[in-house]
């Protein structure tokens, strides 16, 4: 069920980035489009002909979604659990990566079993204590890997990769660090004998940051819908939000307006309604703090969101039933950006466009409209 508002994304302004992208990795762009590409939906064709020769995503699901889409670039999945099917990624050629001995062992049986080889990039953690072998475990996990090779020969491991954990503050000295923790991995795994060609650790903000973290192929996320985490790089932004505006109500002084009357009129003033609140994506917590654009103007939303439903103080602007109000967009037109709500939300950019709903519409303009 569709709420009305509508989230258009601009894929001219994605290509752009990506092209950017593209230069600064030296041509060797992993694209990553996790995340239904972080909400702006099927983008794999804007990217491959932008200059990706890579495409990233967590899942194994999301990977086979991309093989559909773009058949015969390389495709890595790098977050499954062990007992994913890792068989049907042998088959349809989607890379995977491979974070413990568990895994490792899941995969190569599976390969087996599908009758072809797995190809893997092994995945060390660099002191993110997120995802990626703990190093302690590396040499190991390298060791078994060269075994695999040599007897079944069921795994090939065309990879090894790494992810900065403090990429965004480029002047970290975390961020050296990381980078000789994984040229002793490479070093690693090469004396075990394995033979790694794609070696990869930046993502956005490294790519536009760290020349030393380059190495064979950059991931890049965010960078492409213009979002970039180190501040350093003017980018595209390509969403931008509407909604219509349901109805508009004149009210009195000392009005309280949404659950707990939080907020209160001053003045008589008009109350415009839009059909968007925090299920679909607009964080409750930019209550009192947040604004939209009606008429050209920037106006504050007012009161506590609701589910569905926000209010927009509009004063004495003869704003009607039927008008559009932008909630926010690449801010070349004074509205809100993405930016903006991020910070009204005390979250990232990141959290903003990905948590778009469900009921909002989707709309692709430029090159994808054009190429569909
Ligand atoms: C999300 C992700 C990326 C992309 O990071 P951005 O900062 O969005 O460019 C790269 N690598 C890994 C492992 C990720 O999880």
């Amino acid at each position: 069920m569709s709420t009305a508002a509508e989230l258009t994304v601009d894929a001219d302004a994605v290509a752009r980035n990506t092209r950017l992208f593209a230069e600064r990795a030296h041509g060797h762009l992993m694209a990553v489009l996790k995340a239904d590409a972080f909400g702006h939906g099927d983008l794999a064709r804007v990217a491959t002909d932008n200059g990706a020769s890579w495409l990233g995503t967590t899942s194994l699901a999301d990977a086979h979604d991309l093989r559909e889409r773009a058949p015969g670039t390389p495709i890595l999945s790098w977050l499954n659990p062990v007992d994913a099917d890792w068989g049907g990624a042998v088959v349809a050629g989607i890379d995977v990566a491979v974070p413990t001995a568990e895994h490792l062992h899941a995969v190569s049986r599976a390969a087996a079993a599908a009758g072809g080889i797995a190809r893997i990039h092994l995945h060390i953690d660099l002191g993110i204590n997120r995802d990626g072998a703990a190093r302690s475990d590396w040499a190991a996990l390298c060791e078994l890997a060269a075994l695999h090779e040599r007897t079944s020969g069921r795994v090939r491991v065309v990879g090894i990769m790494g992810h900065l954990s403090s990429a965004d503050a480029p002047s970290s000295p975390e961020n050296a660090r990381e980078r000789m923790l994984f040229d002793n991995a490479v070093r690693v795994a090469r004396a075990r004998g394995l033979r790694p060609v794609v070696r990869h650790l930046a993502a956005s903000a490294a790519t536009l940051t760290q020349p030393e973290a380059l190495y064979d192929l950059s991931r890049v996320g965010a960078g492409l819908y213009g979002i970039d985490p180190s501040r350093t790089t003017s980018l595209h932004s390509a969403l931008t939000l509407t909604a219509p505006i349901v109805s508009v109500k004149r009210v009195g002084a000392g009005a309280g307006v949404g659950y707990a009357h939080t907020w209160s009129t001053s003045r008589p003033t008009s109350l415009a309604l839009l059909p968007v609140g925090y299920g679909d994506g607009l964080p409750r917590t930019a209550s009192g703090r947040a604004w939209v654009q009606v008429r050209g103007r920037r106006r504050p939303v007012v009161g506590l969101f609701s589910m569905d439903q926000v209010v927009v103080d509009v004063g004495d602007d003869p704003v009607m039933a039927g008008e559009t109000a932008t909630v926010f967009g690449p801010g070349d037109h004074g509205e809100p950006t993405v930016r903006e709500w991020a910070d009204w939300s005390g979250t990232i950019d990141h959290a903003i466009v990905v948590g778009i709903g469900a009921r909002v519409t989707r709309r692709t303009v430029g090159l994808a409209e054009v190429s569909a």
